[in-house]
């Protein structure tokens, strides 16, 4: 792919005996696409082929389970422990190699980092016996016959990689699994000849390290990944991680991927939106300066620039773009061409990749690329069977998403917003303190939108006779939700505003003392908006905890941050009425109490705007009523829905099911 653009970035660049394309990586990342037995899947080849089409140098195979089923962290983790699935893995090694990319498999034992309900039962083994507070999950201690056993495992699992035709492994020592257990003080408590001493904590990497090499010879790519720092007391730090990255070399790794974390210390390993881009650069810089192997640095590294910078101020030799490869499989190929504005950046909320992929029992998917885990069907856009008039009512996400892709499609696509701009509750979203990258996604689609010429209207709130007068085949009603009004005494006093409007900033909220009403993730976020703004905020929150809609990391994230803001939670209490100076509540033990409040905020949830598709049922081929009109929910639902109803009009067979005419009578 020889280029103009980011020269430092699309160098080739050397691992081991094999030459890179380029200095970028899709690192590891668990997606939950394996299959029930832990085969490699359809739908796992054609996203990591996606990527592979996409330009990518590397590519990082997430972590394949060496040890069934106890080393298993992912319900749905594809294995490497047995023969019989490296057809499957060949198939996958020659899809990412067809397209150029470079093709290592991550080779992997959870260690104390799973639970029995993933290991099928087996109590999760470790080198200690040091409870996983993440998980709350007690290990049993490893035997030193169970150890040898194991080492074998990961040599052997190294060979079925050669033999599946991948250009090496990685071996994960990273992120708190069994590997970096041994590495680390803090989950290494053995007495024996594994632990200890530096060297005795390394004894467990380097004999695995030995024994893969003699099994797989010189040519083949041994990499290997850890934490140059676990952010935890008594864990690694980096003084200690440049000793270890020159002991890995000397026992002839080819490659370090230099990572952070352990589950712990979860915000280090999938960061939430406050990280800064690059942040864990220094982690990779400092590495690099102990060894002569190429460094790759990894961590919310979003922009071609940045990856470009990291290479040509020698931080590192390679990097790692992670979620940024889950959120567009073109990254590399767009910033090759000069086309870096039309990458769509990964926003950091966790929600697809690791809400759905990692700690849930469903497949990965992406708040931001609804073809994400569908790239069979969804990967590349088919062209429309024939050319029709859309008209798609509604800019947030799921009309945005919808117009974008149908105009993709060739339909021939008018939008309209009632509002001034573009983004509807993503505009909201990204007003709270941290939440910023919302912004990206939301910019992203307004310059595709300009991009395939869907007309835009904005500030036209339309009514069914206006739609009809452009004579759409089809239309998608995206007209989103309004704040819920909680039936309480006193909830139309003078002092009462909405979240929304309060975000916004189209109320203000006067006086010191302000109650919130509803402590899920929009109560929660306008607490810290109002806290940082000087308010004393109280949150009131009828279920046992605050923000238990929000996505885990994040979640951990901002409450971390309020008690530093003074915010105060309550939880299991239920306002009964507002008066001129307070809120008053009752709990589950029937007790009352009295909050003074110079102003309560409320936040009890949304509620569907629909009318419109009611109107238009029966008078047009195709309706759609999709995302937040349909049922309030997250911006990967709405955006999931927009891209369905798109791929759905004109097509006989239907992603998503249009309004029956029935629905006029509703
Ligand atoms: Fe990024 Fe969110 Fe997509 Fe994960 S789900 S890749 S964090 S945008």
């Amino acid at each position: 792919m020889p280029t103009n653009h980011y020269p430092s970035l699309f160098q080739p660049g050397r691992i081991g005996k094999v030459t890179a394309r380029n200095r970028l990586v899709m690192p590891p990342m668990a997606t939950n696409y394996g299959g029930e037995d832990g085969e490699v899947t359809d739908r796992m080849i054609r996203y990591y082929e996606e990527r592979a089409k996409g330009g990518t140098g590397v590519i990082i195979v997430e972590n394949a389970q060496v040890d069934y089923p106890t080393g298993k962290n992912v319900v749905r983790q594809h294995r490497i422990d047995n023969d019989k699935f490296v057809p499957g893995l060949r198939l996958l090694a020659t899809a990412i190699k067809r397209h150029g990319a470079v093709a290592l498999q991550q080779i992997h034992h959870a260690g104390r980092q799973t639970t029995p309900a993933i290991t099928e039962g087996r109590v999760p083994v470790a080198p200690s016996p040091v409870p996983c507070r993440f998980l709350g999950v007690q290990p049993r201690e490893l035997t030193g016959e169970e150890i040898d056993t194991l080492i074998n495992k990961f040599a052997e699992a190294a060979a079925r990689a050669k033999l599946a035709g991948f250009d090496g492994i990685e071996l994960h020592g990273a992120h708190g699994y069994l590997i970096g257990q041994f590495m680390s003080p803090y989950t290494n408590r053995r007495v024996d000849q594994y632990g200890g001493t530096l060297e005795a904590r390394l004894r467990f990497p380097l004999e695995i390290i030995r024994r893969t090499r003699e099994k797989v010879g010189d040519d083949f790519i041994i990499g290997f990944r850890f934490s140059a720092d676990e952010f935890i007391p008594g864990g690694l730090t980096l003084e200690e991680a440049r000793q270890i990255a020159a002991r890995l070399q000397q026992a002839g790794v080819d490659v370090l991927h230099v990572s952070a974390g352990i589950y712990e210390s979860m915000d280090r390993v999938l960061e939430p939106m406050s990280y800064p881009e690059g942040w864990r650069v220094y982690l990779a810089e400092a590495i690099k300066q102990a060894v002569t192997i190429p460094v790759i640095t990894v961590g919310v590294i979003r922009t071609p620039e940045m990856a470009d910078r990291i290479i040509a101020e020698g931080k590192a030799d390679f990097v790692a773009v992670g979620r940024g490869h889950i959120t567009d499989a073109e990254f590399a190929l767009k910033a090759a061409t000069g086309h870096a504005d039309r990458i769509n950046r990964c926003i950091s909320c966790n929600i697809g990749c690791v809400g759905n992929g990692i700690f849930a029992s469903s497949i990965m998917r992406c708040t931001v690329n609804p073809a994400v885990g569908m790239e069979e069907l969804l990967g590349t856009i088919p062209p429309a069977p024939h050319r029709v008039k859309v008209v798609v009512v509604g800019g947030g996400p799921a009309g945005m998403e919808a117009a974008r892709i149908a105009a993709m499609r060739g339909h021939d696509v008018v939008l309209f917003e009632k509002s001034d701009r573009l983004g509807g509750q993503m505009l909201l979203a990204a007003l709270p303190p941290h939440k910023d990258k919302i912004n990206w996604f939301t910019d992203f689609l307004t310059r595709e939108l300009a991009l395939f010429r869907v007309r835009v209207f904005t500030g036209r709130n339309v009514s069914a006779e206006d739609v009809l007068r452009e004579q759409p085949a089809a239309v998608i009603v995206a007209t989103g939700a309004v704040p819920a009004v909680p039936d309480i005494p006193g909830v139309d006093g003078p002092r009462v505003f909405q979240a929304w409007d309060v975000l916004a900033g189209t109320k203000q909220v006067d006086g010191q003392r302000v109650v919130i009403i509803g402590g899920g993730q929009v109560g929660c976020e306008t607490a810290e908006f109002l806290a940082e703004r000087g308010k004393q905020v109280t949150i009131l929150e009828m279920l046992q905890d605050l923000a238990l809609d929000m996505e885990p990391i994040n979640r951990l994230d901002m409450l971390g941050r309020f008690k530093r803001l003074g915010i105060n939670g309550l939880t299991g209490v239920t306002a009964t009425s507002i008066t001129d100076s307070t809120v008053r509540t009752i709990d589950r033990h029937l007790q009352t109490a009295s909050f003074p409040a110079d102003a309560v905020v409320l936040a009890v949830g949304a509620t569907p705007v629909n009318d419109l598709a009611l109107d238009l049922a029966g008078r047009v081929g195709e309706v759609y009523v999709i995302g937040d009109a349909v049922r309030p929910r997250r911006i990967m639902e709405a955006a999931q829905e927009g891209a369905l109803a798109a791929y759905s009009i004109a097509e006989a067979h239907k992603w998503l099911s249009p309004l029956s005419p029935a629905h006029a009578t509703v």
